[in-house]
């Protein structure tokens, strides 16, 4: 699958630290067959690449749509059709399907969401759903929370 990651709350804290568990989580994600893209609203973020050093798992970086998610995807030049959106922004995961993440924002804190992330990727990419509450399938109503 395509797999799309936000940036800002998703990946990225608020005191610039990667989330933990997002290099091990790319590589499980490349092991087993996918390709990762990263985009933010804020643009093409290629200095958290480079900052972080994740050059080596990304096929893609783009600025991200904030609304007219599909209609927009020719005008911010992304090549390939998102197949399931990592992001703490519910509207967009609910768009494409994926998976919709308490937004993450300080090192200190003990987060597991990368291994939740990972767990519902498996379960879709095996059955085409999955249970856990945060999965979202394409085209679903904005959630509530
Ligand atoms: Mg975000």
């Amino acid at each position: 699958m395509k797999i799309f990651f936000d940036v800002d709350y998703t990946i990225l804290g608020l005191d610039d630290t990667l989330r933990p568990g997002t290099v091990d989580t790319f590589q499980k994600i490349l092991d087993d067959g996918h390709e990762i893209y990263i985009w933010s609203g804020m643009g093409e973020r290629w200095e958290v690449i480079e900052k972080h050093d994740l050059h080596r798992f990304v096929s893609g970086v783009y600025e991200k749509p904030t609304h007219h998610f599909h209609e927009r995807l020719p005008e911010l030049k992304i090549p390939v059709e998102p197949e399931f959106v990592i992001d703490d922004y519910p509207e967009i995961v609910a768009a494409f399907g994926g998976v919709w993440v308490p937004p993450y924002f300080f090192s200190r804190s003990v987060d597991h969401e990368m291994d939740r992330i990972y767990r519902i990727i498996c379960d879709f990419q095996a059955t085409g759903d999955s249970e856990d509450r945060q999965y979202r399938a394409k085209g679903t109503k904005i959630p509530l929370f």
